[in-house]
């Protein structure tokens, strides 16, 4: 599903190279998770899927199925179904939650050539969505993001992913600063997601979240490439015994 070849891509000014030939293949269906040291460009990967600003291709293509997502807008690529959860969601003052999710979801819909959904079944379908992540009627009528604790934001994060039904769905630390009952949560909100047509690629720091989200392929990233490729053992491994041993083994 998504397929990543030799990619190359720097800071856009300063032309510092970030990644340098990452090759990576995700299957549908398939939950990938990508760990690694801090600055190994993990999340410059997930902005350059997603299409932020200030990063240059500078080598090598990734394609979602048939499409060549380097060439799309970001709106085209949520539109193909690229959905990128940030690290640190933004607050966004003045804009209501449920008008942030509806105008989304219709960008979306108008994107791929479908009617817009209806105001009536828009509530019956974000209510049934936000009752199953514990998040109150409340919290969808507040400003996004703003004022939300942590694990609100997280939790908004995972009932956007639930309402746009993205195919790729890319979690950037999703975990960090989450409580365990608000990481249950999260976790149960991808699980509910798992599905034959989609992909999920898990950026994390901790084996933690991949006790509650079983990845099929762990992958280690260091210095702007995959280094190291195995199963759920891989992440177990680099929670015990840290990074040092793959990284000497990759030089
Ligand atoms: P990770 O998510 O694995 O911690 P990042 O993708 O955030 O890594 O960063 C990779 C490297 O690129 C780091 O050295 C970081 O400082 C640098 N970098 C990324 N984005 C920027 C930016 N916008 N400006 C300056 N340096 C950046
Ligand atoms: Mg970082
Ligand atoms: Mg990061």
């Amino acid at each position: 599903m998504l397929d990543i070849k030799n990619l190359h891509v720097e800071l856009e000014d300063g032309a510092k190279p970030i990644l340098k030939g990452l090759d990576l293949s995700v299957g549908a269906g398939q939950v990938h998770a990508i760990m690694g040291p801090n600055g190994s460009g993990k999340s410059t990967l997930s902005y350059v899927l997603a299409g932020r600003d200030g990063y240059k291709v500078t080598e090598g293509s990734a394609h979602l199925d048939d499409i060549d997502l380097l060439a799309l807008e970001p709106e085209e690529r949520a539109a193909a179904g690229v959905f990128l959860a940030f690290q640190y969601p933004v607050e966004i003052p003045g804009v209501g939650n449920m008008t942030f999710l509806r105008t989304a979801l219709n960008a979306q819909r108008k994107a791929r050539g479908e009617e817009e959904v209806s105001a009536a079944d828009f509530l019956k379908l974000v209510r049934q969505k936000a009752q199953s992540l514990k998040i109150d009627a409340d919290m969808l009528k507040r400003p996004i993001n703003v004022g939300f604790s942590g694990g609100e934001k997280k939790r908004n994060e995972i009932l956007q992913m639930a309402v746009l039904e993205p195919r790729m769905c890319i979690l950037d630390e999703t975990d960090s600063g989450l409580d365990v009952d608000a990481m249950r949560l999260v976790s149960e909100g991808v699980n509910a997601l798992r599905d034959a047509g989609r992909a999920f690629l898990v950026i994390t720091h901790y084996q933690r979240l991949l006790d509650h989200i079983t990845p099929d392929v762990v992958h280690i990233m260091a210095n702007g490439r995959i280094i190291r490729t195995g199963g759920p053992e891989l992440a177990r491994d680099v929670e015990a015994n840290g990074y040092a041993d793959i990284l000497a083994e990759a030089q």
